[in-house]
C-alpha cells in the first residue's frame, strides 16, 4: 500500500551494506519506508546498495557502530557485525566491540527516542548444541575462550543487554536468532560455505569440505529471512523473542557440495580439509515459536534458492 510522505516510517538499518542488510533495505523501501543505512563497510559493499542509492527515501552513512551516533528514526534494525567465521576471526577484538559496544550505542539511541529495536542475533548462541533441534529455551554450549567466542559471546552479551534494557527501562525489543542464511549478494570471498562452494564450482576448482562433511546446517534463503525480520519488527510489543528464524531442512556439508555440483554441472572434485576448531556438528532450528507468534515459515527450498544464488554468482564472475 502506498504511504504518504508525511506518514512514511523511518527505519535505521545498521549493517545495511551487507548481505542481509541490503536486502532488508530494499524490502523496506519497497514497502514505502524511509531507510537510513549505517555501515563501516568492513564486510559490506557499496555495490550491494547501487539499486537504492538514487532513491530519495534512502540515505547511507559511513559510521562504525562502536561509536555513538545521533539521528532520528522510528525503529532500528541492528545488523552490523561480520557474520563469516574467517571475517569475524580476522579482528576478534573489533568483533566483540561491534556486538557489545554496538548494542549499547543502538540501545541508547532507541532509549532516547523511545522506539523499538531489533537485534540480529544468531544460532551461534547455541554453540555446538547438545539439544537438537534447537529451541529458544536451550541455553547453549559455547566455548567462552575459543576462536569463535568473539562472535558467539559477543552476540550472547548483546542479547543480555537487550533483555536488561527491556526489563529495566521498558524498551521495546525484538531478538531474532538467525540460522545460516544464503542468497545473492553474499560476498564471493566471504568464506561461508554456500558462497565458497558456488564460487569454487563455477570456477571449476575443487569444493573444500572441512572435516568429513558429516556436520549439518539448515539453510534459509534470504527472501524468507527478510520476511521474518519484518514480521518480527511489526509484531505486538509483547513479542520480544528470542525467536529462531531459519529453515528447518537440515543437510550435511557433503550433501550441500553434491547439490552444488549437480546444479552447476561442474566437473569439480571435492577436497577434504581440516575441520576448524569448535565447528558446531549439528544445527537445525525449531521454528514453532516463529510459526505461532509471527505466522512465519520459510517457503524457498534449498534447490530453488541455490539456483538463484548460482545465477547471481555466475553473472558476478562473468562481469569481473
Ligand atoms: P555481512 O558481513 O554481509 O554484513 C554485516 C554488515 O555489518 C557489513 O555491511 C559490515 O560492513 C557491517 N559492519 C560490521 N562491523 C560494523 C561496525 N562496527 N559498524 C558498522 N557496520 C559494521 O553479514 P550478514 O550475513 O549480512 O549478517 C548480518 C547480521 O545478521 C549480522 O549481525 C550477523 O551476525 C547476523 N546473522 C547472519 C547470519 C547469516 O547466515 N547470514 C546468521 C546469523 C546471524
Ligand atoms: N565449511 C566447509 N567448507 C568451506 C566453508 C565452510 O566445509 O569452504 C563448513 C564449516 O566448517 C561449517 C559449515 O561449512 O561446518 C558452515 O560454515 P559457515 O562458515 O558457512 O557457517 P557457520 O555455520 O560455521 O557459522
Amino acid at each position: 500500500m502506498p504511504v504518504d510522505a508525511i506518514d512514511r516510517p523511518r527505519s535505521l538499518v545498521t549493517g545495511g551494506a551487507g548481505f542481509l542488510g541490503s536486502h532488508l533495505c530494499d524490502r523496506l523501501l519497497a514497502q514505502g519506508h524511509e531507510v537510513i543505512c549505517v555501515d563501516n563497510y568492513y564486510t559490506g559493499n557499496k555495490r550491494n546498495l547501487h539499486q537504492v542509492l538514487d532513491n530519495p527515501n534512502f540515505e547511507a552513512i559511513r559510521h562504525d557502530v562502536t561509536f555513538p551516533i545521533y539521528l532520528e528514526t522510528d525503529r532500528i534494525f541492528n545488523l552490523a557485525c561480520p557474520a563469516s567465521p574467517p571475517k569475524y576471526q580476522n579482528d576478534p577484538i573489533q568483533t566483540t566491540k561491534t556486538s557489545v559496544h554496538g548494542a549499547i550505542n543502538m540501545l541508547g539511541l532507541a532509549k532516547r527516542l523511545g522506539i523499538p529495536i531489533l537485534q540480529a542475533s544468531t544460532s551461534e548462541v547455541y554453540g555446538d548444541p547438545a539439544v537438537h533441534p534447537q529451541t529458544e529455551d536451550y541455553w547453549g554450549h559455547v566455548n567462552p575462550i575459543g576462536p569463535r567466542s568473539c562472535y558467539d559471546e559477543g552476540k550472547r552479551c548483546a542479547e543480555t543487554l537487550f533483555f536488561d534494557y527491556h526489563r529495566q527501562l521498558s524498551l521495546e525489543i525484538k531478538v531474532a536468532r538467525i540460522f545460516n542464511t544464503y542468497g545473492p549478494r553474499m560476498d564471493a570471498n566471504d568464506g561461508r560455505v554456500v558462497s565458497n562452494f558456488v564460487v569454487q564450482a563455477l570456477q571449476k576448482r575443487p569444493l573444500t569440505i572441512f572435516g568429513d562433511g558429516s556436520q549439518t546446517r539448515s539453510f534459509c534463503f534470504v527472501d524468507d529471512l527478510v520476511d521474518g525480520l519484518i514480521r518480527l519488527m511489526n509484531s505486538p510489543p509483547e513479542v520480544t523473542g528470542p525467536i529462531n528464524l531459519g529453515n528447518p531442512s537440515e543437510f550435511t556439508m557433503l550433501e550441500l557440495a553434491e547439490l552444488v555440483i549437480e546444479l552447476t554441472g561442474t566437473d569439480s572434485s571435492i577436497e577434504f580439509r581440516e575441520l576448524p576448531v569448535d565447528d558446531p556438528m549439528r544445527r537445525r532450528p525449531d521454528i514453532t515459536r516463529a510459526k505461532e507468534d509471527l505466522e512465519w515459515e520459510p517457503k524457498v527450498a534449498l534447490r530453488e534458492g541455490l539456483s538463484q544464488t548460482i545465477n547471481y554468482f555466475d553473472d558476478l564472475l562473468s562481469d569481473d
